[in-house]
């Protein structure tokens, strides 16, 4: 099958000057893998590992202080195949977002504009990227969308303030979902919600996924979340990719030592024994350690491990580990890396859900404050 975005050695650098002292930042390191229609796809890890800057250079928003260094980004889709390094932030912008990519973002539940209606926020995205030509069709449209996602008309004509947390993370996953997109991007949609909640979030991204047939890439630590709801699941650590396997394997045959540590480290119900946690911290990527990148933790290390990068092994099943420790055949590099051409998004360029619209009048459609309160 091909691949809908295939990334391939991609490598995204911080690249900071302060006091006259240079410093770069190894965000991303030499990061392969491939997303498939049809698949929830998770990435995992903890903290500073790079999930963010991975999100960042998908959805097209590499700003200074971050470069692409090498590699390729590949985006396929009704039978065009996009380069979407080359693209410039305008053919991002009207080509691809929203449309092709969206993104949830971490915390969305308080990125929605606190002073304009829920209505608004869509009527402003309609209105960039499609244009409004009738606005009772674009009220009936966006009613019928949400409904469809199990939440009630009335959120459109509510503030942000007046919704809960796990009502308005729906919401931000109802406005990404609305063109249908080929691949939704969902950072830690769990955060801060409680597990009631996180249930019905994960949920509904679940019905979404399989209803339109989409791609998601699903971030977040949490390995409990990517055992719900993920097809295949991604361990990074430290920039690079440690593991990646269908989620029933990573779950029960995990072959990284770090992957074996997350997975060992999940409480179950009824056992009482205790939990080991790994010594040290991540490395600090403006200077990683040489060799394999959690040689400095893993409880198996050997002299190997210190000065030579492990290769990528190529097990059954399409199960990946990178480790000295695991046998296989190893990946063959997959395109030839490419230099870098990403156009660094203008300062001001506005990327989350209060893109700015034509400031649609929606007057006549939403109700006014004083309508809402009465
Ligand atoms: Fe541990 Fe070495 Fe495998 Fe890295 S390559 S995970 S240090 S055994």
């Amino acid at each position: 099958m091909e691949p809908l975005l295939a990334i391939s050695d991609l490598r995204a650098y911080y690249e900071t000057e302060l006091y006259g002292i240079s410093r770069t930042v190894r965000a991303v390191d030499g990061v392969s893998f491939n997303l498939y229609p049809n698949e929830i796809y998770g990435v995992a890890g903890e903290s500073s590992c790079g999930k963010t800057t991975l999100i960042k250079v998908i959805s097209g928003n590499v700003r200074n202080p971050l470069r692409i260094q090498s590699g390729t980004v590949r985006f396929r889709a009704d039978d065009i195949d996009r380069d979407m390094l080359a693209m410039s932030y305008d053919e991002m912008r009207t080509v691809m977002r929203w449309k092709r990519i969206s993104y949830v973002m971490q915390g969305s539940m308080s990125v929605l504009n606190p002073v304009r209606r829920i209505i608004r926020t869509f009527a402003d995205i309609v209105s960039t990227h499609r244009g409004i030509k009738d606005k009772k069709r674009f009220l009936a449209e966006t009613t019928d969308h949400v409904r469809r996602l199990g939440l009630p008309s009335e959120v459109l004509h509510s503030f942000p303030h007046q919704l809960s947390g796990g009502m308005r993370q729906r919401v931000a996953i109802a406005i990404a979902t609305l063109f249908e997109p080929n691949l939704i991007i969902v950072d830690e949609p769990t955060t801060a919600l409680d597990v009631v909640v996180q249930r019905g979030v994960l949920q509904m991204l679940k019905e979404i996924q399989q209803q339109s047939g989409n791609t998601v890439l699903l971030v977040t630590h949490d390995m409990a979340v990517h055992a719900n709801v993920a097809d295949r699941v991604m361990i990074m650590y430290a920039g690079r990719i440690m593991e990646e396997a269908a989620t029933e394997t990573i779950f029960q045959s995990p072959r990284h030592p770090y992957t074996q540590h997350l997975i060992s480290s999940l409480p179950t119900i009824g056992e009482r024994r205790e939990r080991v946690s790994l010594p040290g911290s991540p490395p600090n990527l403006a200077n990683p350690p040489e060799g394999c990148r959690f040689h400095l933790r893993c409880p198996v290390a050997i002299d190997i491990c210190k000065t030579i990068v492990p290769a990528m092994r190529v097990l059954p099943n399409r199960h990946r580990v990178a480790c000295h420790l695991v046998e296989g055949p190893t990946e063959e590099p997959q395109e030839a890396p490419t230099p870098a051409k990403a156009e660094a998004l203008p300062d001001d360029a506005v990327t989350d859900v209060r893109e700015p619209g034509a400031g649609v009048d929606l007057d006549g459609l939403a109700p006014t404050t004083q309508e809402m309160t009465r």
